[in-house]
């Protein structure tokens, strides 16, 4: 988005890619069945979330280490490919609301945002009208409405999961996804076939290299360095930025690019370690870090999930369920913390339905009525119980805690000789409190549907389900914005407080989660830096 948005303003930009070029619309095997490859879509070592998904990365890169301290449980999800995760993601589009930026003031947890939803509100207009999102307008004060195209129509299941919300009190509406209902000029309106997390080919979904990163190009003003990792940001005598030092992974040469002003986006915890290993003499502690808080609140969305079997779904009537590669309706934050033995909230996902069969479908048959069997009666089994699964999933925000860090582990580098991250992780009582809150609900939601959850509770020892940290892959703060340069690293236009022409545009500056996915906010928040950094190029103060 930065590159989007500075080349528009009329900058000459140099952007370094770790990964290989990629575009769904060429590169996505959208309409590949799954019987047709002999793996029939199963994950691999690269592509955990199946043979065809759009990313290119994973919870483990060859010779791209990172550590864990002691018996910290911490997985970190790297993508390496133009448009990183942006590719393959889920496609939930949310704003973050006006109580998400007062954290602190609303119960003395973790701290306020130096800006709040006022000054995102225009850039949130601007990724709509830009990138498109479907939705409904509801009115609900702390889930900002935007500028919606119209959402898909619920499928069959998500009609029972409606019907069992709206029994226990939960609101349930349309979901909100950045794919097109209606076409926009060079895209096409989304077809339903469904494989969003391959990409899309008609560019119905919003993935960077075809929707930012190609117009960026079309410029003329955008020079892109594929298969280039950033290794530390470099600095002049007089501690400014001077520019990016990388290793060009074809030759394997170390190289330098000259910049005026350097914008970091590699994911929020890579920014944090290029920071961090960005040392001089100058700057001792790693660049932007006099604070000493770089590394520091670093969070991720919690999660848990719980799934089961609805008998009044079986032996359906074949109809058409096609939708969008995701969710058509989802749960908001509805109750009141004042009730609750745990601070904040979490939204909730539906998955069921008659997704495209494939490796691992269902779950395993044996978890059906009659354990599934052999020949004839195997493949009965699998027409009577296919859709009859519901599932849900909570994704709730965490605090910042003094436990959940990272740092440079002093003893490891990766393939380029590149110090590598150690992290710290710690759930603290709000977020296991949260999970439970989570775990009962999904389990009244599928009695309420008159069905059976395929796991039992979860234990308190079991921390009542919770995802390890990084699971949930909404990696956000380690470069926290805040006025205060004594405790933050980045002021609110997420300009480093201590080296002027030096900015972060990923999820790095986030000084809190919200219990929503992050990527609109970052979008909003990246295109808000750029605007501010061409503004004060016009007004010659950098
Ligand atoms: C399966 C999945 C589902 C998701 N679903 C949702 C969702 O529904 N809604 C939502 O809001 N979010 C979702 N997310 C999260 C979302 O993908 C991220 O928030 C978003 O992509 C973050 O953007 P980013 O640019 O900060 O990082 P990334 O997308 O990770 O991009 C970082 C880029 O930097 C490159 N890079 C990294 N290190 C270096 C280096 N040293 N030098 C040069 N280049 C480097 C990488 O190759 C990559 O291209 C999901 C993520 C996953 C994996
Ligand atoms: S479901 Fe729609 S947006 Fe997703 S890949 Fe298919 S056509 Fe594209």
């Amino acid at each position: 988005m930065a590159a989007y948005a500075l080349t528009r303003a009329g900058a000459r930009v140099v952007m370094l890619e770790a990964g290989p070029a990629w575009y769904a619309s060429k590169n996505s095997q959208m309409l590949t069945p799954a019987y047709a490859t002999p793996m029939r879509g199963r994950a691999t070592h690269t592509r955990p979330f199946g043979e065809f998904d759009a990313c290119d990365g994973g919870w483990e890169i060859d010779g791209e280490p990172y550590t864990k301290a002691g018996n910290t449980k911490f997985d970190w999800w790297r993508g390496r490919m133009l448009g990183g995760r942006t590719n393959h993601w889920g496609r939930i589009s949310l704003r973050f609301g006006p109580e998400d930026f007062r954290g602190k003031t609303r119960d003395g947890l973790g701290d306020d945002w130096p800006i709040g939803y006022q000054d995102l509100a225009p850039f949130y207009d601007q990724v709509d009208d830009l990138i498109g999102v479907f939705g409904s307008k509801e009115g609900i004060h702390n889930e900002p409405d935007g500028k919606f195209l119209p959402p898909p129509k619920p499928r069959c299941y998500e009609l029972l999961v409606k019907k069992a919300s709206d029994n226990l009190k939960i609101t349930c509406i349309p979901s909100r996804l950045s794919i097109l209902t209606t076409a926009k000029p060079g895209r096409q309106a989304c077809h339903y076939c469904g494989q969003c997390n391959r990409g899309c080919q008609v560019k119905a979904n919003f993935s960077s290299p075809d929707v930012l990163i190609a117009p960026a190009l079309a410029t003329g003003r955008l020079t892109l360095l594929t298969n280039s990792m950033a290794r530390e940001v470099t600095i002049g005598p007089d501690g400014l930025a001077t520019g990016v030092q990388y290793i060009d992974k074809e030759s394997g040469e170390d190289r330098h690019v000259a910049a005026k002003i350097v914008v970091l986006a590699a994911s929020a915890f890579e920014s944090a370690r290029l920071l961090l290993n960005s040392k001089s003499s100058l700057f001792p502690q790693g660049l932007a870090n006099s604070s000493g808080v770089v590394g520091k609140y670093i969070t991720d969305t919690t999660g848990s999930d719980v799934s089961g079997f609805i008998p009044s779904m079986i032996d359906h009537v074949p109809h058409n369920e096609d939708g969008v590669g995701g969710m058509h309706v989802y749960m908001p934050w509805w109750l009141d913390n004042k009730k609750l033995d745990f601070p904040r909230g979490y939204h909730i996902e539906v998955y069921g339905g008659l997704g495209q069969p494939g490796y691992g479908f269902m779950g395993g048959i044996q978890r059906y009525p009659g354990k599934g069997g052999y020949g004839a009666k195997l493949k009965e089994a699998y027409r009577r119980y296919y859709g009859a699964t519901i599932g849900f999933s909570g994704r709730g925000e965490q605090i910042p805690n003094d436990q959940c860090y990272t740092e440079i582990d002093p003893n490891v580098v990766d393939k380029f000789g590149i110090p590598v991250l150690r992290f710290h992780w710690e759930w603290s009582d709000h977020e296991l409190n949260q999970v439970k809150h989570m775990q009962e609900t999904f389990r009244a939601l599928i009695h309420e549907m008159g069905g059976t959850p395929f796991s039992p509770m979860p234990t308190k020892e079991q921390g009542y389900g919770i995802a390890a940290g990084g699971r949930i892959i909404h990696e956000l703060g380690g470069v926290r914005m805040g006025s205060d340069p004594k405790s933050s690293a980045l002021n609110g236009n997420c300009q480093a407080h201590d080296v002027k022409n030096l900015f972060v545009a990923d999820g790095g500056p986030f000084v809190t989660q919200a219990n929503k996915n992050p990527t609109w906010t970052i979008l909003a928040l990246s295109w808000r830096t750029a605007d501010y950094i061409a503004q004060q190029r016009k007004q010659g103060a950098l």
